[in-house]
């Protein structure tokens, strides 16, 4: 549970409130099928009442660990994804911020968001670093460390069909 006490917002208007929060990914149930986040998970910002509903700004940080995709290297990145979200009781802003997530009680539980922030920012390729070489298809070494000198050269068939295409013009 990430819960935010509104009372001291609620009777500020427009200033903003701090919050930090620490997990870890366990407690979050933050994974993904070939990543993991190892140790803390912390969620920081403020919570400020703009009159009409409770605006939750922040940023979660952790430190992701997976297998580059091209070389496989044994990775870990420190991330920082930030994020935004508007909250409203059941009976109160209706009208003027239909969008906002709806509460209930005295205080707002930004769990949910903290994790669907975390999952949504993990982008679909995996590298060490954006410009990995990877490892040679021939002899397994690792070309960010150096050339092997092997012949990998593979003629891509759509080049070899668009040629074909270029000879029958
Ligand atoms: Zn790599
Ligand atoms: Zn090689």
């Amino acid at each position: 549970m990430m819960k935010i006490d509104i009372a001291e917002a609620a009777g500020a208007l427009g200033r903003e409130i701090p919050f930090v929060f620490r997990t870890t990914a366990d407690a979050l149930e933050a994974a993904g099928a070939d990543f993991s986040f190892e140790g803390p998970v912390t969620a920081e910002g403020s919570l400020v009442y703009t009159g009409v509903c409770y605006r939750v700004q922040g940023t979660v940080r952790a430190v992701k660990h997976f297998a580059c995709d091209r070389c496989l290297a044994d990775c870990r990145q420190e991330q920082a994804h930030e994020f935004t979200e508007e909250y409203r009781s059941e009976d109160n802003g209706a009208e003027e911020s239909p969008e906002a997530e709806i509460f209930t009680g005295d205080s707002i539980d930004i769990e949910a968001l903290v994790r669907d922030t975390l999952l949504s920012s993990q982008s679909l390729s995996k590298l060490c670093r954006p410009d990995c070489k990877g490892l040679c298809p021939v002899c397994g070494k690792d070309l960010n460390e150096g050339d092997c000198g092997c012949d990998r050269f593979v003629p891509d068939p759509r080049l070899a069909a668009l040629q074909q295409l270029v000879k029958e013009d």
